[in-house]
């Protein structure tokens, strides 16, 4: 089965070399193309970080990338000129839509202000990726990560392609509500686990309960083209990662989640 990462990151800072670390990985290129070779995964689709100059953002070719606009680049009242640098990404073929980072941010995504990334997005027809759920940082604040944001720019915005980061995990149920209620909305798998587990099925032993509500919600929404396989490289190990997807996923879908969906939502013509 051939396999697209829709959601990680490639930064060489050192915190994201520790927690690949963790994750039994090492933060490299070389490392991670490697990987990708033993699991049949093709390609990659990075959450940008680090600014928006052309610049910093060179990607080997089995990546592609969203222009991300994180806390060291977003303020709200600069979103023209940012919107200037955000079109010259997108006029890249590699650049597959663009991310945002709300509750590192703090900013509501319907916000007004945000508004000249979505016409961006709606005139180069390239999608919209949101962090929902928790986040890495405590200074983050969760109202502006919760899914139901989603909600509001989803009907605001009914031209845009969006796409729930992590599911809103541990907001399951509300992350399952607005992607059932707004068909312009898709989700990522991404972010739920980190660090290396040894053992996969002591793994579901131990988190059973919580294995078992993400099937059930999964399977309420019944709507397995709206998912995508992301893993939040390199925070979690790519092996486990698999099984666990492959876990929560009726199998007569994993084509659709491990490939089909992410392919067809960022148009990466694989
Ligand atoms: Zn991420």
């Amino acid at each position: 089965m051939k396999i697209i990462d829709a959601h990680i990151h490639f930064c060489r800072e050192p915190y994201f070399d520790q927690i690949a670390e963790l994750a039994g990985h090492k933060n490299t290129s070389e490392h991670l193309k490697s990987r990708y070779a033993a699991h049949n995964i093709v390609q990659g689709v990075v959450m940008g970080n680090r600014g928006l100059q052309l610049s910093e953002h060179q990607y080997p070719d089995y990546l592609s990338y969203c222009v991300g606009l994180d806390s060291t680049c977003f303020k709200a009242e600069e979103a023209v000129q940012q919107a200037y640098w955000v079109e010259k990404h997108l006029q890249r073929k590699n650049c597959v839509g663009i991310k945002l980072y709300p509750g590192y941010n703090h900013f509501y995504i319907y916000d007004p202000s945000v508004d000249p990334f979505y016409q961006l997005a709606m005139q180069y027809k390239k999608p919209v990726a949101v962090h929902t759920g928790l986040t890495a940082t405590s200074n983050a604040l969760l109202k502006y990560s919760h899914p139901m944001v989603l909600d509001e720019a989803a009907v605001r915005y009914p031209q845009v392609q969006f796409v729930m980061c992590h599911i809103g995990n541990p907001w399951l149920v509300d992350a399952i509500a607005v992607i059932g209620k707004n068909k312009n909305v898709a989700a990522d798998l991404s972010g739920i686990l980190e660090g290396r587990i040894d053992s996969m099925p002591d793994f579901f032993a131990r988190k059973h309960g919580y294995i078992n509500f993400f099937k059930t919600w999964l399977e309420y929404l019944d709507d397995y083209d709206r998912l995508l396989y992301g893993t939040d490289w390199p925070l979690a190990n790519i092996a486990n990662y698999i099984e666990f997807v492959a876990h929560i996923i009726p199998e007569r879908h994993h084509d659709k989640v491990f490939f089909d969906n992410a392919n067809r939502i960022y148009d990466l013509g694989l």
